[in-house]
């Protein structure tokens, strides 16, 4: 691989510990004991990183001035679960938020709730669904922290029709690097509220959130599912379907020719408590688990191991096939899930990224305009086979444009494709990722940090545009002039943003 930027998301642990040593030695105050590998949650990277886990504010001032006097950056993570780099800070210290995890209030009467950033979207959920509450926006899994959501203003199976995780925060307050709080809302500091949401930890630290919830009285939803038999009738299907509660299409990736993009679309919508068979009754908590067996006698945490034999293109290919025609032959069943159930069907087979060791896997997520998808998903699928690549799972969304400064989001689709990698094929993955950008780039798509591995600075520029990364570098002066906040994916993408660290050996100790 001559290209270093392409090779970054593979960077080997041997590298980190040896830049990691190299620091250490040179300081005297932050402790070796503190130096951990962290991974990526895709576990295709990692990062020798300073670990501090504050539990309050002034833990957070703290550790901000240890980086000041050190002449290191802060990066923050709330529980990893971004698939790339974004929760990395290698060779620097890096804050885990997800011991501020507090939920500071919560009020059945009007579903608003104030929260800590490290309390997550399971703390939430289970803190308000009894009172007929359920948080607007939420991801596949329910391990991220709100703060972590609230950096990368995530997206659910609803985003066209509620918008993403910013659209639900009243208001926010955070701790910027020099010693300030503010408190920000779509009125009050307006331009670091649209600022700050989705700028992954560039300008400050959140410190508490307040977000208004959503009613959902029975806790539960209808669901139907109908197979699309090619990607222009996936998209014309999750279209219509676009006003649903929610809709989200499976994509088969290893189909090809006439039914390529085929899949199944599932819809779903809140069940009112008053329809006679909603099954899943408020107070039943019990009913709003994941199923502890699947399929009626496999225990959950078997289920990865038994996935890991099929680890390959042909056994890929069955798991698709079977799932598609399974599709087909209920094609327009409806059933009833809970809506942990639907919401967090990645959390079914817990640890199932560990199918993917050693080399682990990434996830290829591109946003599209309407009128451009069908031919640029297309190209894309069709692309990764000339390639000799099949995704093992292919996921495509509905999406709106909104008025966050850092955003993927646009009047259009998301087609999101997850990679094994292994040490044979980074090499090719890095050149595919980097020619599937091109195609996403000329009909003016966008790309997702949350997600991001293999996204060039040249690639990451094009699409955010000269604007929007003026106004980012002008608000990171004025949030963070002496640049300490930096992480893996800032400085792979958006270098410019970053000063040179001085250390400042006139900042407080206490
Ligand atoms: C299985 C799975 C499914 C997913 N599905 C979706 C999905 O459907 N939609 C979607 O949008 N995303 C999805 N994601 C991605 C995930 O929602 C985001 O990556 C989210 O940011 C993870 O939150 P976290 O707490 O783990 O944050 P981390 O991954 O730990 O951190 C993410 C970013 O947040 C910043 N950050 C964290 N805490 C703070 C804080 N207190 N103040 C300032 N910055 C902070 C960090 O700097 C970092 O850049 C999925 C991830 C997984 C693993």
């Amino acid at each position: 691989m001559g290209d270093p930027a392409s090779a970054r998301f593979y960077i080997s642990t041997s590298e980190y510990l040896n830049i990691g040593l190299s620091v250490k030695s040179a300081m005297t105050e932050i402790s070796y004991q503190k130096l951990q590998r962290v991974p990526a949650w895709g576990l295709a990277s990692e990062a020798m990183c300073y670990i501090y886990s504050p539990t309050d504010e002034f833990d957070v001032r703290k550790v901000f001035r240890l980086a000041r006097r050190q002449g290191l950056s802060v990066g923050f993570r709330g529980a990893g679960q971004s698939y790339g780099d974004a929760a990395l800070n290698g060779e620097a210290l890096l804050l885990d938020l997800s011991g501020m995890q507090r939920i500071l209030d919560w009020n059945p009467e009007n579903g608003i709730v104030i929260v800590e950033p490290g309390v997550t979207i399971e703390q939430l959920w289970r803190k308000i669904i009894s009172s007929g509450w359920w948080p607007p926006v939420v991801p596949g899994t329910m391990k991220p922290t709100l703060g972590g959501c609230a950096a990368m203003n995530i997206h659910g199976k609803n985003h066209w029709n509620l918008g993403s995780f910013g659209d639900h925060v009243l208001a926010f307050s955070a701790l910027l690097p020099g010693g300030d709080i503010v408190h920000c809302s779509p009125t009050e500091h307006s331009e670091l509220f649209y600022g700050i949401l989705g700028s992954f930890g560039m300008l400050g630290c959140f410190l508490s959130l307040t977000l208004q919830m959503k009613r959902a009285e029975s806790g539960a939803v209808r669901v139907s599912a109908f197979t699309a038999p090619t990607i222009d009738s996936m998209l014309e299907l999750i279209d219509i379907h676009k006003e649903d509660d929610y809709v989200v299409g499976w994509v088969d990736c290893m189909s090809d020719g006439l039914r390529l993009g085929r899949g199944v679309v599932h819809m779903a919508n809140h069940l009112l408590s008053s329809e006679s068979d909603a099954n899943v009754v408020l107070d039943e908590y019990s009913k709003h688990e994941l199923p502890s067996v699947l399929f009626g006698v496999l225990p959950r945490g078997w289920v990865w191991r038994l996935i890991r034999l099929l680890n390959h293109r042909p056994g890929w290919k069955l798991i698709n096939s079977i799932r598609y025609y399974i599709g087909l032959w209920r094609n327009g069943h409806t059933f009833i899930q809970s809506l942990p159930q639907f919401n967090f069907l990645l959390d079914y087979v817990p640890d199932w990224r560990r199918v993917f060791l050693p080399g682990g896997f990434i996830q290829y997520q591109c946003f599209v305009p309407k009128a451009k998808a069908a031919d640029a998903f297309a190209a894309v699928l069709r692309r990764c086979r000339e390639r000799g690549f099949c995704a093992h799972l292919g996921v495509i969304k509905r999406h709106r444009s909104d008025d966050f400064l850092v955003s993927c989001n646009l009047d259009g689709f998301s087609l999101a494709l997850d990679f094994r990698v292994s040490e044979r094929n980074r090499p090719r993955l890095a050149t595919l990722a980097k020619e599937l950008d091109e195609i996403v780039l000329s009909v003016e798509g966008r790309f997702y940090f949350a997600k991001d591995s293999t996204l060039h600075p040249e690639a990451a520029r094009a699409f955010l545009g000269p604007d929007t990364i003026s106004q980012l570098a002008n608000l990171k002066m004025r949030c963070d002039p002496h640049g300490l906040l930096q992480n893996n994916l800032s400085r792979r993408l958006l270098p410019e943003l970053h000063v040179p660290l001085l250390v400042e050996e006139h900042v407080n100790r206490d």
